[in-house]
């Protein structure tokens, strides 16, 4: 038995931050290749301190879902993952036996061999005709966005130009970068070709590639003429980001197959992940409420639906059957806005799911992360709290100074935040006696803070919190 986990930065703010990382998933667990695949997230759930309380088996792979290395593939999931290890990751990855499970870090997907293929095939879709006989001399442009503070992406960039270089289809192949030198509006004096095709080294389609390469570059759509450089006249062909190819699957499951080298015949299922799910499964054949949503068994399948919305027909409910429609439909509150912590009271209603026994795990998993590992865990007395100046002691970079919070800062912006979420803070020594598995609904404890109040604690200290910005 084998587990994929996908890790992505997520966002508080965005709700679209997430979306490459669901894409890639969906397309691996087509695949069938894995037991199951899941997605973990710095700032959204399930978190990366409970993505692996979340996984159903023993055998672990763990692919940071990252365009290059730095901060975050190198300090930040490993130490939130308590993998320990800090710094680069050699290219073997690192192996680890965590809480029973044999847990394998690799390299983010963009420092792969294989990401020059995506790069060509991105070559391809811009320009077709790439190394057909005849036609006239082209140059590749691999454009990065250079080191940053969290990223070290220039050594990629450099490496696949010159991995590319080899292929003998470029007449020249020049790395360009958008923040450091050689900075990509020099692009007319390096490039000699008549015909430049430009690949952006990036991870998704954004402000960088819609907005600033193409002004950097002259660029006015996704091919622009201009007669007049220095070198003559010259066609620019403006390919889409590499990290949003549909290949990227394929370097992801090839990252995973190195990771597991010759490692076996795979792991067992996770005893107590195993037994949580049996405990809610039993329960929810029963009909059950959990948080703020019930479900219902119906003719074999399960009925998920806001309490709220109890008694209202289902023809008036808009229906989805399956666990990625579910999380589509609670992705947002009433109002639109983005939902990084799944517990806090905004679901929006109005929905229902019709799910497969099959599906209903991952359909909770999509609405409330983590949930049942944790609650099952507490009730079994075997869940660990995180007291706060552990969690503060722990940050890095931007969040190192929720360490000089006081106690009245951290319980100030908790009663704000805190307050609008289903969880019982244990990290603040709140008790619990029962939990949802005992049948109280909104009974759900929180082991550590998350993120989010993390961030908020951070604009309390920095003095740019005001009243009311949390919820
Ligand atoms: Fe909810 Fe507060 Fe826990 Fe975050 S820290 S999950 S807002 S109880």
């Amino acid at each position: 038995m084998r587990s994929l986990v996908l890790i992505g930065h997520g966002s508080h703010l965005n709700g679209e931050s997430a979306g490459a990382v669901y894409r890639y998933a969906e397309l691996i667990r087509e695949r069938g290749l894995f037991d199951e695949v899941v997605e973990g997230y710095w700032k959204e759930e399930p978190s990366l301190r409970q993505v692996l309380k979340t996984t159903a088996s023993t055998d672990v792979t763990v692919i940071p879902m990252f365009i290059s290395e730095g901060y975050f593939t190198e300090t930040v999931i490993p130490r939130e993952m308590g993998l320990g290890h800090q710094g680069p990751v050699p290219p073997e990855g690192v192996a680890r036996v965590l809480g029973g499970k044999t847990v394998r870090y690799t390299l983010p997907y963009g420092v792969h061999s294989s990401m020059a293929d995506v790069i060509l095939e991105r070559a391809r879709e811009a320009l077709p005709d790439l190394g057909d006989e005849g036609t006239p001399p082209t140059a590749l442009v691999v454009l990065g966005h250079g080191t940053t503070r969290n990223e070290n992406s220039n050594r990629v960039v450099y490496e696949n130009a010159e991995r590319l270089r080899h292929t003998g289809l470029f007449a020249e192949v020049e790395a360009l970068f958008l923040d450091e030198e050689p900075k990509v509006g020099l692009w007319p004096e390096r490039v000699h070709a008549p015909r430049v095709v430009v690949v952006p080294f990036f991870a998704s389609e954004g402000w960088h590639t819609l907005e600033t390469i193409p002004e950097d570059m002259g660029l006015t759509g996704a091919v622009t003429e201009f007669p007049e450089n220095p070198h003559g006249p010259q066609t620019v062909y403006y390919a889409r980001p590499v990290g949003t190819h549909a290949r990227i699957a394929e370097v992801i499951l090839q990252l995973a197959e190195e990771a597991r080298g010759t490692g076996g015949r795979g792991g067992d299922e996770d005893r107590l992940h195993a037994q949580a799910w049996s405990a809610f499964m039993t329960m929810a054949r029963r009909g059950m409420r959990v948080g703020e949503v019930m479900i219902t068994p119906q003719l074999g399948m399960f009925e998920v639906r806001h309490a709220l919305d109890e008694g209202i027909p289902g023809g008036d409910l808009t229906t989805t059957v399956t666990p990625e429609g579910l999380r589509d439909q609670t992705r947002r509150d009433e109002g639109g806005h983005h939902r990084p912590v799944h517990t806090l009271r905004n679901m929006p209603r109005g929905w229902r799911a019709v799910l497969s026994e099959a599906d209903l795990p991952r359909a909770m998993h999509a609405l409330y992360p983590a949930i049942v590992e944790e609650g099952y865990a507490h009730q079994q007395h075997a869940l660990r709290a995180t007291p706060w100046a552990t969690t503060a002691r722990r940050q890095t970079g931007i969040y190192a100074k929720v360490q000089k919070a006081t106690p009245q800062q951290v319980e100030n912006v908790a009663e704000d935040v805190c307050s609008g979420c289903l969880r019982t803070r244990l990290w603040a020594s709140e008790q619990l006696a029962h939990t949802f598995f005992d049948g109280v609904p909104g009974a759900i404890p929180c082991a550590e803070a998350c993120t989010y109040l993390v961030a908020e604690v951070r604009e309390e200290v920095s003095g740019k919190r005001g009243s009311g910005s949390g919820h």
